[in-house]
């Protein structure tokens, strides 16, 4: 008996720098690739229309990959464990390869499929390619502890050394592909093809993501990216997409691409390192400042390896215990973008129908949801980030939110003025368009007023075709007072924490500044 070998795709949907598939197709005398509905795998479980669209074309875009060189991506619905018994029974598997996914929401599976494999005698292959370090690594080189700020975070990477280049293609040549024969198929519930997300059970409901799911869309958008970079380092800048929020231009992310892997995180920093160089007459950057929010990425990442509470505020051990409120209501509102401030309401219909807002939009949402003004908690934010957002990631997305909401990794509920859902909004985008866009009853209002609607005179409001109140909703609360109130309690628990807790905070406020990624006219607001 030869190597029978699966490689079991979960986030990671990519062929390129790959480096469990490649260890897995070494030698195989057969191979199969595969990726199970199970419910949860590839954050199924929280995600609405436009993620489960975004995983649909990535499995696709796999599948015909692997059809062009003579085998097909086997997609199946059911438990890991019940399908990797029978595959070890009925086609004999002696490998089982897959990359880490180091978030501690995986550990469960992860864990019980290391234990069969143990059991069966099947060799499991787990490489880390969906981070730039191995976040263990990282935790061990700091004695036990995720570093506790991005500034020791990017100590201990030094002592790592620079993150691995991206592993070689894999070659086909000489590659036996395994078939499944029927009654297995039935068995391990395989799908015809890869499963529309209606099929799946989800309805289109006005939804029109921007991003489209797919290893071979990815690599195509990384060479325009990188012509942004290009040209931001010939003119003597760096992190364009930060540099220049532009809410209305065509999307560049690639968060989504990263998040389920399609494009190797690897490859993303090491080219726009060669980018850099190119520019620089093969200088080597000084630092990783200009792949700096990929180190975000990373750091929490780290933070949440060994913590699986890592998205809830009780028993979390890292997040400040904040009574919320809980008001359904104005929750609803915030989420169905009718708060009455248009540039919120504007972000929050971008992210339900295209999946993806800037930053700076997730900056001023979660503020606004949080400590800014309604002062409900950030875990009941997050469910909704997880639902919409293409690129929600478990921890990232946590993390973030913890961010924001002052709950961890913030100076400890020290944020001094919280973000103006008004003045904010107008700093970014000043000519309105972007609401505009996003909230077509206001359309037709003048620039004057478009930010604050409610300012507007009756005869103003009824010469542009939308009445407050009635057209477009009023404000479901008054930033001025309620922020003013915020702070107060803010400032109360802040005195009455005799022993907080072990606490994540930003080292200074230059990386508050990069964190919040505010153009240089917002920085006196925020200080
Ligand atoms: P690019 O420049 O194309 O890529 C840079 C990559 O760096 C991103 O893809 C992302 O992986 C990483 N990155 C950038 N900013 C951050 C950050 N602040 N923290 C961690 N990683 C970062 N990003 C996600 O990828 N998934 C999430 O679920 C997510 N949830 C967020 C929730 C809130 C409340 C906030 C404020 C931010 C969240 N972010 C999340 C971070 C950030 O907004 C997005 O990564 C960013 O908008 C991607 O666009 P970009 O053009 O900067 O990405
Ligand atoms: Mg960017």
């Amino acid at each position: 008996m030869g190597k029978v070998a699966v490689h079991w795709f979960r986030h990671g949907l990519r062929l390129h720098d790959n480096p469990a598939l490649l260890e897995a197709l070494q030698d195989a005398k057969m191979f199969y690739a595969i990726f199970i509905f199970d419910g949860e795998s590839a954050g199924t479980k929280f995600t609405g229309y436009n993620r489960q669209k975004y995983l649909t074309e990535s499995l696709l875009d796999m599948d015909q990959q692997l059809r062009d060189v003579g085998s097909q991506l086997f997609v199946c619905k059911g438990n890991p464990i019940d399908i990797f018994t029978t595959l070890h029974k009925e086609i004999g598997l002696t490998h089982l390869s897959f990359e880490q996914d180091c978030e501690a929401i995986w550990n469960k599976r992860d864990n019980a499929v290391r234990k069969l494999c143990s059991e069966l005698g099947v060799t499991v292959i787990e490489r880390i390619s969906h981070t730039l370090w191995d976040p263990f690594e990282i935790i061990e080189a700091n004695g036990g502890q995720p570093p506790t700020t991005y500034e020791m975070f990017m100590q201990v990477v030094k002592v790592l050394g620079d993150p691995p280049k991206p592993s070689p293609d894999p070659d086909w040549e000489n590659i036996t592909f395994g078939d499944i024969p029927d009654e297995v198929a039935q068995k391990i519930k395989l799908c015809p093809q890869v499963p529309s997300p209606e099929e799946q059970g989800y309805t289109c409901n006005g939804e029109c993501p921007v991003y489209t799911g797919g290893e071979k869309i990815a690599l195509a958008h990384l060479q325009e990216r990188l012509i942004v970079e290009e040209n931001a380092f010939r003119d003597g800048y760096i992190l364009p997409n930060q540099v220049n929020p532009d809410l209305l231009g065509p999307p560049m992310s690639m968060s989504a691409a990263l998040r389920f892997g399609c494009l190797s995180v690897r490859k993303f920093y090491w080219d726009v390192q060669k980018t850099y160089q190119k520019i620089n007459r093969g200088e080597p950057p000084a630092s990783h400042s200009m792949t700096a929010q990929l180190i975000w990425r990373e750091f929490f990442y780290c933070m949440s390896a060994n913590n699986p509470k890592y998205s809830e505020m009780k028993g979390n051990p890292i997040c400040i215990q904040i009574p919320w409120y809980k008001k359904p209501d104005q929750l609803a509102a915030w989420e169905e973008g009718r708060t009455g401030y248009p540039f919120i309401d504007a972000c929050m219909r971008q992210l339900r129908k295209e999946g993806w807002i800037h930053h700076v939009c997730r900056t001023v949402v979660s503020c606004f949801l949080t400590r800014g003004d309604l002062w409900i908690s950030w875990v009941d934010g997050l469910k909704v980030f997880y639902k919409y957002l293409i690129d929600a990631d478990w921890s990232v997305a946590a993390g973030n939110w913890m961010w924001v909401s002052s709950s961890a990794f913030e100076r400890r509920l020290d944020c001094s003025v919280c973000i103006c859902p008004v003045e904010y909004g107008r700093r970014i985008e000043p000519t309105g368009d972007y609401i505009r866009q996003y909230v077509p009853e206001l359309a037709n209002f003048p620039q004057e007023f478009i930010f604050e609607p409610w300012k507007a005179s009756r005869a103003i409001q009824k010469e542009h075709n939308c009445i407050i109140g009635q057209d477009y909703p009023e404000r479901i609360v008054d930033h001025a007072e309620a922020s003013k109130s915020n702070r107060k309690i803010m400032k109360s628990i802040r005195n009455r924490l005799k022993k907080p807790p072990m606490h994540c905070a930003p080292s200074d406020p230059e990386e508050i500044k990069q964190y919040l990624r505010l153009p240089q006219s917002c920085f006196h607001n925020v200080f």
